[in-house]
């Protein structure tokens, strides 16, 4: 059945706004931040063949539309508060919107965030996400915060059966291709895959590290060239600071712990659509990012210290310099 523009945003994106005082329906939504909060604001777009898969579950594709849009608000310490969506789509087909509705009300529901617009068009999948939180004004972690001698960090799951360690959607990735020699059970690829279909933002994790992490990034484009992103921020114009990471720090599930020393390199330091955080805090405060991972339920690993130049180092177990050949994504040179 197909249903015409309007009856497919009143029956698949309008429910009662629960924290915002006017959602879905009129010419502009209104969203009230608690009193003195500054507004957190981004967007993110997810495009079919470039950003997933077209076999994706439409449930799953809901999920990460609104987790990517999280995953910034949690690099930046804020609290969601509402979001708007932007929808392409070749036809209305009711059973994928009500799929994908499912999964990105159910991530809503957990964050208590409320839709309260978007547009909606006939055109090439393409799905657009803009999200609104709050953080007390110059308390939102930034990527131009890192000092040199700070201790480098990124988050993990807590368990080993947890999906969604580092490198894990990049190995999924590398399984879809048929990359030669890459065995993996049934049952741990499905973990894989969860990986990279319904990442878990780590807004917890964000909030709990404001005012502990001098700096923050999640890493959606490869954990290597997400740090060059805040090297060059945190340093001086045109001197990006340095960092020296320990590759056997790298917090790995054990299923990527099974693969080549090479391939659990590229797919952790340069994999993508992780959406870890990445962040940095001062060596005296060690003990706090521990708690900080305490509070959040997050697992939260010291893999390496920024240092005053040389760019993104990585080392093995004697110290010796590793090779980190790959480029960092992006999208208009591949
Ligand atoms: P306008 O013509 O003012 O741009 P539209 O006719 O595009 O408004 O949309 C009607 C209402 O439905 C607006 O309140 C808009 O925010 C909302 N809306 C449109 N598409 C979506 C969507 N995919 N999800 C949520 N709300 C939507
Ligand atoms: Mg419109």
């Amino acid at each position: 059945m197909s249903l015409g523009e309007f009856d497919l945003i009143a029956r698949h994106f309008t429910r009662p706004a629960r924290r915002n005082p006017l959602g879905v329906g009129d010419d502009c939504a209104l969203i009230a931040p608690a009193a003195g909060m500054q507004l957190a604001v981004s967007s993110d777009m997810l495009v079919e063949g470039r950003h997933f898969l077209s076999t994706v579950a439409p449930e799953r594709l809901g999920h990460k539309a609104l987790a990517v849009n999280l995953s910034d608000l949690a690099a930046c310490g804020a609290k969601p508060l509402a979001f708007t969506l932007a929808l392409a789509l070749p036809r209305a087909d009711d059973a994928f919107l009500a799929g994908f509705a499912r999964g990105l009300f159910a991530l809503a529901d957990r964050h208590e965030l409320d839709l309260v617009g978007g547009d909606t068009t006939a055109g090439p999948l393409n799905l657009c996400v803009t999200i609104f939180g709050e953080v007390p004004p110059g308390q939102a972690l930034l990527r131009s915060g890192a000092r040199v001698g700070d201790e480098l960090w990124v988050s993990h799951p807590l368990g080993a059966d947890e999906p969604g360690w580092l490198g894990d959607a990049r190995l999924a990735l590398e399984v879809f291709r048929g990359t030669a020699g890459l065995r993996v059970p049934g049952e741990a690829f499905g973990r894989l895959r969860l990986a990279m279909e319904c990442p878990a933002p780590r807004v917890a994790l964000g909030l709990a590290l404001r005012g502990v992490a001098t700096s923050a990034i999640d890493v959606s484009d490869g954990l290597l060239g997400d740090l060059r992103h805040v090297l060059r921020r945190s340093g001086a114009a045109g001197q990006p600071l340095g960092a020296v990471i320990e590759a056997d720090a790298l917090p790995r599930s054990p299923l990527m712990g099974e693969q080549t020393q090479a391939l659990q390199l590229e797919c952790t330091l340069s994999g993508g659509d992780d959406y870890e955080l990445l962040f940095t805090a001062a060596a005296a405060d060690h003990d706090r990012v521990l708690q900080a991972g305490e509070r959040s339920a997050t697992g939260v690993r010291r893999i390496g210290r920024i240092t005053a130049s040389g760019g993104a180092v990585v080392v093995g177990r004697d110290g010796q310099r590793l090779a980190t050949p790959w480029a960092s994504f992006d999208h208009f040179r591949l």
